[in-house]
């Protein structure tokens, strides 16, 4: 090929895809590749599913844009019914949008407004985690707490005061202990405290977490304790489920493992799968109803909630029901994630296997008893995934502790993925594994 004037984060060239079926992949070359990781853990259904491709087509000879302030769209109708009714009570109301960076700043100027609406002006400060990755945009980046992502932009517009993640793993306590939960979320009461509850407008987490933490799991008790908390002081709760929604953890969102219901959730990736550019921002009707009585959310994205986006959206969600996919995620996910900690057993540098379903990690580590990382010079979450691609796998990794070191690999087939398939996945992973022992 000749020259390419494309660019994205960084000059390292890729192989150009030609096609992609189910977990498979393949480059203009004829070489094929397992997709571990979905994409960034989009494509949820896998690739050019039949049934979601007739569908798009349908909708595509119909139309494929009507703006929102011009038209209400079947396929957008049918989608924010469907997704009503696949979350908690009492959160009924879903604001499309094209991405998960949008859905996060569209649930945080929500927040905003409301408690605008209702009154507290006065509250406006999101408090989030660290290490976490909400997203790209100035405001979601704000919420970012992943050095290496906001550093070349400090002074950040607002950056917002963050709270240490639950990684029960690193600071030796008892993942299954509710005392572990509630040590964490002991530092978001006085996270509030010392900000001042009335500063403080929402809390925005991830139930899973996704790429900034390398699936990471709450303590027994976190979740729950958490939405205790926002609600003793007044502070919104905001679930993004950019990654953990959509059913890769074996269940629509990963919030519903805890049964805990928060007034905002922001999805995406595996919303659209990798069909279309979609997201939503879902919230409670006893947030929305004042906002659009006192004169309507002032928010909004040209490409928001067009029909073909929402069409994709509805056939994703129809084929995941129909192939029971959610249920393949817990069943797989868990085999996977045994077979994980079997590599455990045999290499000594990875110190920690994690996740949910189909939303799985392993971390390295330089020594297991003190969960030191391996050298930073190492560059092993780099390397590895090269190692990976040189198999033909592809997974995803990221830095653990904030970015800054550590390293983590995803591995996030899609939902569809078999057990002979994980077997496949595994061998590839023992081989890249080697490699990186060697
Ligand atoms: N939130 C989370 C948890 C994410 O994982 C991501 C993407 N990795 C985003 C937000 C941002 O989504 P997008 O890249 O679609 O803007």
């Amino acid at each position: 090929m000749s020259k390419s004037h494309l660019f994205y984060q960084s000059d390292t060239s890729r192989p150009v895809l030609a096609e992609a079926r189910g977990i498979y992949m393949w480059d203009v070359d004829g070489r094929r590749y397992i997709d571990g990781s979905s994409g960034a853990m989009v494509s949820n259904i896998g690739h050019s599913n039949p049934n979601v491709l007739e569908a798009m087509r349908r909708q595509m000879e119909k139309s494929t844009f009507g703006y929102r302030l011009h038209f209400e769209t079947e396929p957008g109708e049918h989608l924010a019914a469907k997704v009503a009714s696949l979350t908690p009570e009492g959160m009924e109301k879903v604001f499309f949008v094209s991405g998960g960076s949008e859905a996060v700043e569209s649930a945080i100027k929500l927040a905003r407004q409301y408690a605008v609406t209702v009154g507290q002006r006065s509250r406006w400060k999101v408090i989030s985690r660290a290490p976490s990755y909400h997203g790209s945009t100035l405001g979601a980046l704000a919420l970012t707490g992943y050095d290496p992502l906001t550093r070349p932009f400090e002074p950040m517009m607002q950056a917002m005061p963050k709270v240490p993640a639950p990684r029960a793993y690193l600071d030796g306590l008892d993942i299954d202990d509710p005392a572990t939960g509630a040590h964490y979320a002991a530092m978001l009461e006085a996270k509030i405290l010392e900000e001042g509850p009335e500063s403080v407008l929402a809390f925005i987490h991830e139930p899973v977490g996704g790429a900034s933490t390398g699936a990471l799991v709450p303590p027994a008790g976190y979740m729950q304790a958490v939405r205790e908390i926002c609600d003793r002081h007044g502070v919104l709760l905001i679930h993004d489920e950019v990654m953990s929604g959509g059913g890769r953890t074996g269940l629509f969102l990963g919030a519903d493992h805890w049964g805990v219901a928060p007034d905002i959730i922001a999805i995406s990736k595996g919303f659209g799968a990798g069909y279309a550019p979609l997201g939503a921002m879902i919230a409670h009707d006893r947030l929305v109803d004042p906002v659009l009585k006192g004169g309507g959310f002032m928010h909004g994205h040209t490409y928001a909630g067009n029909p073909l986006a929402c069409a994709a959206g509805l056939a994703v969600l129809e084929e995941i029901e129909a192939g029971a996919m959610m249920d393949n995620a817990a069943r797989v996910g868990q085999r996977l994630k045994s077979r994980l900690g079997d590599l455990m057993q045999r290499y000594s540098f990875i110190g920690d296997v994690r996740g949910k379903g189909l939303l799985l990690a392993f971390e390295f580590v330089s020594d297991r008893r003190t969960m030191a990382p391996l050298p930073k010079a190492l560059n092993a979450y780099h390397h590895f995934v090269e190692m990976a691609y040189a198999e033909g796998l592809i997974v995803y990794s990221r830095r653990t502790r904030n970015g800054l070191e550590g390293d983590h690999i995803l591995v996030c087939p899609p939902m569809i993925t078999t057990d002979e398939q994980v077997e496949e996945i595994l061998e590839m992973l023992t081989r890249a594994l080697d490699r990186f022992e060697a």
